[in-house]
């Protein structure tokens, strides 16, 4: 009888990096997070991930699906296991230039699809960085510098094409097999491999970008001033507060406000900035006009052994206030974590509720705080990061999947309400009934 490996090693026709072999030491790891793989394959084609997906099922293998591999979580590799690399995956190709529709492999990243767009004058909302994949962003949401002007990246997907579990091509649409089309824009890699994305893009102009800073001693009314000026500003205003930046400085560090406006016109975007100007004494402003595309940081990636932990959660308009009263006490503390808020009204509130698996579509605010550095700086900070959100919890509400370093059953309640987490369950129960994709924040079959 042929074994499951003879059988890969026949139907694959891209690469297999085992134990041994010069790539392994680079391909056994992910952006944040080391493994010990048994196989890391990279298809070429549909055909290879689908004969991958039945590699794993067959042999029963821990299986781990790689996009742009940034998962804080770690999900894209494993220990003893499969990993499936999508990087050969990245075609990015327009493929109808009047409705501005993009079909997008399903390991590139989002680096990859701005150097295709931009000299279209085309952008997606994305996210705030180019190596991150689209695949892992696209899934959970996608919230980047176009977030209030055109929503979450998800909102922006029209199709797709997945290897389910059964290593079976499946096209999926608001016409073929909706439901699914619900799930994936949200529910994550639960429901089979996306081979290829199909986004509706928009024209994109220079943007105004950059970041303005005031002093430490004005942090609460800046930041009160600026979730009010956030819940009426136009959509075309995208913002992030960086509340507390342990590497920038201490508790005298100042807070920066990020703005970028999604225009190139210099009168309009002063009238839409300008209200932020006027929320203190501005100590720097370096908001200049820029290709969107160069807002895109690179992202580098971090030395072995360093660990990043991030940790979200959301705020309604009723609970503004407290959070950020509560944030600007932290910050003047001694050692608070990273931590930013970002700006998520405006489109991403617009779509229906039910629309998509993504469920935190009414919050204004998303909070998110940062551990980095070594095991022992981490652990030393744990303590405070808890206390933190032990202030907070009264207040806020639901989780981020793409910003959490954890994947706990107590996770994925708070990322997915129970009603959405019933309706994603009965999908997963069709297309991977067995739980073949099960590194992620997982939803159970049954
Ligand atoms: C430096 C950095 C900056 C970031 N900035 C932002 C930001 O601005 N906005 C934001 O919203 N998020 C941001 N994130 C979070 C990011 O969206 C998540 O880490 C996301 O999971 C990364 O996707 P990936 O494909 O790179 O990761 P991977 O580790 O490859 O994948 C993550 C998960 O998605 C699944 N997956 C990936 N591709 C596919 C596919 N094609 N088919 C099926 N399943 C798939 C994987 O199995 C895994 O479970 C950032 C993360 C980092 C590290």
């Amino acid at each position: 009888m042929t074994s499951a490996l003879e059988t890969l090693r026949r139907d694959f026709g891209g690469d297999i990096i085992e134990p041994g072999a010069a790539e392994y030491q680079s391909a056994r790891r992910s952006r944040l997070a080391s493994g010990t793989p048994a196989h890391v394959l990279r298809p070429k084609n549909v055909r290879d991930v689908q004969a991958g997906v039945r590699f794993a099922a067959s042999a029963g293998l821990v299986l781990s699906v790689r996009g742009g591999g940034h998962s804080f979580a770690g999900f894209g590799t494993n220990d003893g296991g499969v990993v499936i690399d999508l990087s050969k995956l990245a075609d990015v190709k327009i493929t109808d230039k009047e409705r501005h529709l993009v079909r997008i492999g399903g390991g590139a990243t989002w680096g990859q699809v701005a150097a295709v767009l931009a000299p279209h004058g085309l952008a997606i909302s994305s996210g705030d960085t180019k190596s991150v994949g689209v695949g892992g962003l696209t899934l959970t949401g996608g919230i980047g510098w176009k977030v209030r002007k055109y929503g979450l990246a998800l909102d922006n997907v029209t199709a797709a094409e997945l290897v389910t579990a059964s290593g079976q091509v499946v096209p999926v649409s608001a016409e073929e097999n909706p439901e699914l089309f619900w799930a994936i824009r949200g529910g994550g890699g639960n429901f089979g491999i996306v081979t290829a994305f199909e986004f509706v893009a928009h024209p994109t102009t220079d943007v105004f970008f950059g970041k303005i800073a005031f002093p430490a001693s004005q942090a609460a009314a800046v930041l009160q001033g600026w979730a009010d000026y956030l819940r009426t500003a136009p959509d075309e205003l995208t913002s992030v507060a960086e509340v507390a930046n342990p590497f920038a400085g201490g508790p005298q560090a100042p807070v920066g406000i990020h703005v970028a406006f999604d225009g190139d016109d210099p009168q309009l975007a002063a009238q839409v900035i300008d209200p932020i100007r006027r929320l203190g004494t501005v100590t720097g402003d370096d908001v200049t006009l820029e290709p969107y595309a160069d807002t895109l940081a690179d992202g580098t990636a971090p030395p072995p052994g360093i660990q990043f932990v991030p940790r979200s959660a959301f705020a309604g308009q009723e609970s503004v206030s407290e959070v950020l009263q509560i944030l600007a006490e932290v910050r003047a503390s001694q050692r608070p974590p990273v931590i930013t808020v970002r700006s998520v009204g405006g489109a991403v509130s617009r779509v229906p509720g039910d629309a998509t698996a993504y469920a935190h579509r009414q919050a204004e605010l998303m909070v998110v705080t940062t551990l980095a550095g070594p095991d022992p700086a981490v652990e030393a900070a744990r303590p405070v990061l808890d206390t933190i959100w032990g202030r907070l919890a009264p207040h806020v509400n639901g989780a981020y999947a793409n910003f959490l370093a954890s994947a706990t059953g107590k996770d994925v309640a708070a990322i997915y309400p129970a009603h959405t987490y019933k309706r994603l369950a009965a999908v997963k129960r069709r297309y991977d009934p067995g739980n073949l994709f099960a590194r992620n924040h997982n939803i159970r079959p049954q």
